[in-house]
């Protein structure tokens, strides 16, 4: 049997635009619902003298998968021929993006559901917010209750603008947008014959084409450690590998410590799990050669991963705490395993989410802000930015016992290489002034790459002996040193590059002499 592939995936938008209903119908559709579910859900909507929801069929839905307490009862599957979709937070919850935020559940791709006679509201404009915030690509919008508008096109193009010029905003291209009616089924588990004028697919066929990232086990190694483990005199340590892969015999490093090992086995459970080389996503149990004292929250890499380790850090934050969260507070952030004591060093703007306006110079940030701000800690912190990789590049911070808030890690606080040089001491213009002049850029460019340099070598050593500072880079170091020896008032050869603007160009034939009329012009 081979393995099934597995999407998950979020729903979000305003609401009341239809969230639930899709995913009902969804569950519908692909007959994920136990037998007989809908015809009782609607007996006892008619016995009650309520409307019938398909919304009513995922809390039947939930409480036949409490009964069997085999699934986490926060998430609803259902499946296609394609694979498993596992839908994350699904509406109804109250910790709606909390999970999300939390990356208890990450979601792979998005559906932004909006109700096509209401338009854009508040809440669509946060939630597409917090996917950017998420980093969350896969976008698709379901424009729903199109059966109100009378099937419109024009409409269903006055919302596409509508949110391409917002999620643009937010620099969130969506996949595609589908004109659906999650109610009655229009464009869902199949095309709707009475919008013959949208050509796209439905919505299970979108899904169906949504394709998975690969390549996370390609990464650099990240594995935090859980927990340690002793079995009879040997130290288990014990955690899921984030991203890479791990291998009996790989020298390995611990972050923050640094101390290094190797890895001296890969422990299975069952003879049948027996390898020896472990990847992301699997939980795992290794030993080390070495065995010093090591703990919970530590980052098992690879020498040379990239991992930063740091006192500081900037970030996108998103704040659902009852109270706000306060600059000069201590606060418990966690990343992977790591659980961390910190405060807020700065806080860089606050952003409404729902008009995209930015507040500056605040102390705090309130319920349902998102801001940008610099993170301090006493403790060395290891993480990465969350564009590297996801699962150390995102944190939650916790006020009290309560999951108060989260974000996404943008880089290193420490003074980038950007602000250092301005830093410096002796400028551009001291140089200019000490030198007066750039020194020269000759080019010396013709048919035959090889007499070129030839020519720039012996082109070098004439200008040299004439008591010149010369020096011919040759093309790998062109592009970091040739600045910085014309500052210093350095004449630069270079070889076989055309169309340098501020560059004598020097046409060589194939004979490759020098002349010394040639010197004369330079
Ligand atoms: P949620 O808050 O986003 O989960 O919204 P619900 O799924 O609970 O839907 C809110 C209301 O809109 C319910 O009364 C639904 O029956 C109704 N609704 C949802 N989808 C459609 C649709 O396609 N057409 C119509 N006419 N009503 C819909």
């Amino acid at each position: 049997m081979s393995l099934r592939e597995n999407l998950n995936v979020v729903f979000v938008g305003h609401v009341d635009h239809g969230k639930s209903t899709l995913i009902g119908r969804l569950l519908y559709d692909t007959k994920a619902l136990p037998d007989g579910a809908i015809e009782k859900v609607k007996k006892i909507s008619e016995e009650e003298g309520k409307k019938f929801e398909y919304a009513f069929l995922l809390d039947a839905f939930e409480e036949e998968q409490r009964q069997g307490i085999t699934i986490d009862i926060t998430m609803i599957q259902f499946f296609t021929k394609r694979r498993d979709y596992v839908i994350i937070d699904a509406p109804g919850h109250k910790e709606f993006l909390k999970n999300m935020i939390s990356g208890a559940a990450s979601a792979e791709a998005a559906i932004l559901v909006v109700d096509a006679k209401e338009g854009i509201q508040e809440q669509s404009k946060r939630h597409g917010y917090i996917l950017s915030l998420l980093g969350i690509k896969k976008v698709y919008v379901a424009v729903n209750k199109m059966d109100l508008v009378d099937y419109s096109e024009e409409r269903y193009n006055e919302i596409v603008t509508q949110f391409n010029e917002f999620l643009g905003n937010l620099n969130i291209h969506p996949e595609s947008y589908i004109p659906i009616s999650a109610f009655l089924g229009e464009n869902v588990a199949k095309k709707s014959e009475k919008m013959s004028w949208y050509k796209g697919k439905s919505i299970l066929d979108t899904m169906d084409g949504i394709e998975k990232d690969k390549g996370i086990e390609k990464k650099p190694l990240r594995f935090p450690i859980q927990d340690i483990y002793k079995f009879d005199n040997r130290r288990i340590i014990a955690g899921r590998i984030e991203s890479g892969s791990l291998k009996k015999g790989d020298e390995v490093v611990f972050y923050p410590s640094l101390k290094t090992t190797k890895v001296k086995s890969v422990e299975f459970w069952q003879d049948k799990d027996k390898t020896d080389e472990v990847s992301a996503k699997m939980s795992v149990g290794i030993t080390v050669e070495d065995e010093f004292y090591n703990k919970r929250g530590e980052i098992i890499c690879h020498k040379d991963s990239g991992i930063t380790v740091s006192n500081s850090f900037n970030a996108n934050v998103f704040w659902m705490g009852k109270e706000p969260f306060l600059k000069g507070k201590k606060y418990k952030l966690k990343i992977a395993t790591q659980e961390i004591e910190i405060e807020i060093e700065k806080i860089k703007k606050v952003i409404d989410a729902a008009t995209l306006q930015e507040i500056t110079g605040a102390d705090h940030i309130n319920k349902n802000d998102v801001a940008e701000i610099v993170i301090k800690s006493q403790q060395p912190i290891c993480f990465d930015a969350f564009g590297d990789n996801e699962a150390l590049g995102r944190f939650v911070i916790i006020d009290e016992f309560n999951t108060s808030g989260g974000g996404i890690i943008l880089g290193s606080a420490e003074v980038s290489k950007k602000e250092r040089e301005t830093k410096r001491l002796v400028t551009k213009e001291d140089r200019k002034n000490k030198f007066k002049e750039l020194g020269k850029l000759i080019a010396i460019n013709g048919d035959n790459k090889e007499t070129n340099i030839s020519f720039a070598i012996k082109l070098e050593k004439k200008l040299f002996d004439l008591g010149q500072k010369v020096y011919y880079l040759d093309s790998k170091e062109y592009e970091k040193i040739a600045d910085i020896l014309r500052e210093n008032g350095i004449t630069v050869i270079v070889a076989n590059r055309e169309k340098l603007s501020e560059a004598v160009e020097i046409i060589v034939d194939e004979a490759g002499k020098i002349s010394d009329n040639i010197l004369n012009i330079i």
